[in-house]
């Protein structure tokens, strides 16, 4: 066991001890988690597991202290070691991505892009209108002023990737805000092949005219050109916006580097820090030197009081980012999901644009008799944990779904190679082909209920344990 192993090991016996005094039933339920999170499969896609010195970080008096503003200009006196804090974080980030500037305070991979799209209306909207009205600055707008920079601030356009086809709620989902504040327009990928086509993004750009082009995804398994995309914006005089949370691991390991790295080509990179990045659950921005002093003004237009202790997780996280081993723990993320298609493929299965080149596969489900909702079911029955999703024009709509959506960086995480995923794919294969949907009680086939065959979840389970087993979570982390 190495001397971090048992550090944190009696340091989180002793923090659970501390927190069972207040309300032990937290102390069994955070133990239960790791109990749970140690036995399972963990293959989705937007999750991980964070090294304890970055959990660690999270947990301390950082918590309590108030800090809105940004370094050396905040609007409450005592954050000197939270300006150190948000410094480093930011400096870490420059480095590790290449930036020309970071904006480490966003809570989540949402307000993130909802800084994001303030920053561009507040760059390309509210600063030449301020100009033509020779004012310097908000604080001299009258009432008149206000409702006509209100009209023109909301009267502008997005054009996004569709949830269907991979994208975010963010990226212009009718539902979320992004598809209210923008009128928005969606582009796909193509029927036959399940590809992004630029030909066609570019076509949508040049009729709709965008003042924001977004890239990047949540659920496509390919990846993207953006050296295009700015392309496509550069033409229509649009922003270019990509939202990499979910492979910001793969542009900081260099597994995405050229034209497929979103820095060098965006003007506006959002991202999360917990998913493939391996950080804090919390969000980011970078930008051009161009956008950062309006993605600065994240607080007030968007945030309150940054998450300090998150901040400080994030610059240790950015910091285990920076060295070689993660470059091989990126690059191992990419070849696993490899050997995960390949099985899949070797075993008849469909998958969503016939494989990957990233971090996740989308298996279509459909061959099996099954919706997504009941894949998902069974799966988590036999211990293997998934998100059922979308594909390409679903015939099942978005809450039961076809598909069913796999991510290598988690067990990549955990140590599992070619041989442990080949295995996964087979035992995902034998769930979903000893699982049989149910009825309805009209006698008609249910998109919900299924019967999962006798014996073989525990067999799945089973054979799960001995890879888990080799592979352990935290390893040396015992809780007295
Ligand atoms: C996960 C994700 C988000 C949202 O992140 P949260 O931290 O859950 O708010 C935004 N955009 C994309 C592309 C994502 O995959």
């Amino acid at each position: 066991m190495t001397d971090v192993s048992r550090l944190a090991s009696s340091a989180y016996s002793q923090a659970l001890e501390v927190i069972a005094s207040v309300e032990p039933r937290i102390a069994e339920a955070t133990r239960a988690e790791l109990a749970d999170q140690r036995a399972s499969l963990k293959l989705i896609a937007s999750e991980n597991y964070a090294s304890p010195a970055v959990l660690m970080t999270m947990g301390t008096w950082f918590s309590d202290k108030y800090a809105e503003g940004t370094v050396g200009h905040r609007f409450y006196a005592g954050c000197q070691n939270v300006d150190t804090v948000e410094s480093l974080a930011a400096e870490h980030a420059r480095e590790l991505f290449g930036a020309e500037y970071a904006y480490v305070q966003p809570h989540s991979g949402i307000d993130a892009n909802l800084v994001a799209f303030w920053s561009i209306l507040a760059h390309r909207v509210e600063g030449p209108w301020l100009q033509r009205a020779e004012k310097k600055n908000v604080s001299e707008l009258t009432e008149e002023d206000w409702e006509s920079l209100r009209r023109e601030l909301g009267n502008q356009r997005l054009l996004g990737m569709s949830l269907d086809a991979g994208g975010h709620l963010t990226h212009g989902f009718r539902p979320n805000i992004s598809g209210k504040m923008f009128h928005q327009q969606q582009y796909g990928t193509d029927p036959e092949t399940g590809l992004l086509d630029y030909d066609a993004v570019a076509a949508k750009a040049r009729e709709f005219k965008p003042l924001v082009l977004v890239a990047g995804y949540s659920a496509y398994p390919r990846r993207v050109d953006f050296a295009k995309m700015r392309e496509i914006a550069d033409e229509v005089g649009a922003t270019l916006m990509v939202d990499m949370a979910h492979f910001a691991g793969l542009v900081a390991g260099k597994v995405f580097t050229g034209n497929e790295d979103p820095v060098p080509h965006a003007h506006v990179v959002t991202t999360t820090t917990h998913k493939s990045l391996r950080g804090p659950r919390g969000g980011m921005v970078l930008a051009t030197e161009e956008y950062a002093p309006s993605v600065d003004r994240g607080c007030p237009m968007v945030l309150g009081g940054p998450l300090s202790h998150v901040m400080a997780a994030k610059a240790v996280a950015f910091a285990e980012a920076r060295q070689d081993g993660f470059r091989t723990y990126a690059q191992q993320v990419a070849d696993n999901a490899q050997s995960l298609a390949q099985g899949f493929l070797s075993r008849g299965a469909d998958l969503v644009t016939g494989g990957t080149d990233n971090h996740l596969v989308l298996l279509d489900v459909s061959k099996f008799g099954l919706t997504g909702r009941q894949a998902e079911s069974a799966l988590l029955d036999a211990g293997v944990v998934t998100n059922r999703n979308s594909v390409p024009n679903d015939p099942n709509g978005a809450w039961y779904t076809s598909g069913i959506r796999l991510g290598t960086p988690a067990l990549t995480t955990r140590g599992f190679g070619h041989d442990e995923f080949d295995t996964v794919a087979d035992l995902i294969v034998t769930v979903l082909q000893n699982t049989e949907p149910g009825t309805t009680k009209a006698g008609g086939p249910s998109k919900a209920s299924y019967s999962l065959g006798d014996g073989v979840a525990d067999k799945v389970r089973a054979a799960s344990a001995e890879m888990l087993d080799k592979h352990p979570l935290y390893p040396g982390l015992d809780l007295a």
